[in-house]
C-alpha cells in the first residue's frame, strides 16, 4: 500500500542524473534530459531509496510527503 507520495518540480530540474543513480529503481532519465519519477505514491520498504534521491537532488526538486500530507522533504 502507498505510503509516501512524491511531487517532482520537473520544470527545476537540471537534469544532473543524480536521483537516476541515487535510486535506478523509481528514477530514470527521459529524453529530454530531464529526469522521469517512475511511481509517485510509494511504500515504506521505497522510501529509503527515494529519500537518498531526494537528499543528492543539487536543486531540492525532488519532495515527499508522508500518508497525512506533510512534508519530509
Ligand atoms: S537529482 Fe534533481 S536535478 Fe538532478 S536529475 Fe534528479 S531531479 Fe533533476
Amino acid at each position: 500500500m502507498a505510503k509516501y507520495k512524491i511531487e517532482h518540480d520537473r520544470p527545476g530540474c537540471i537534469g544532473c542524473g543524480a536521483c537516476a543513480r541515487a535510486c535506478p529503481e523509481n528514477w530514470e532519465m527521459a529524453k529530454d534530459g530531464k529526469s522521469k519519477c517512475k511511481k509517485t505514491s510509494i511504500s515504506q520498504e521505497e522510501y529509503k531509496c527515494n529519500k537518498k534521491a531526494a537528499d543528492g537532488c543539487p536543486v531540492n526538486v525532488i519532495h515527499i510527503k508522508d500518508d497525512k500530507g506533510k512534508k519530509i522533504i
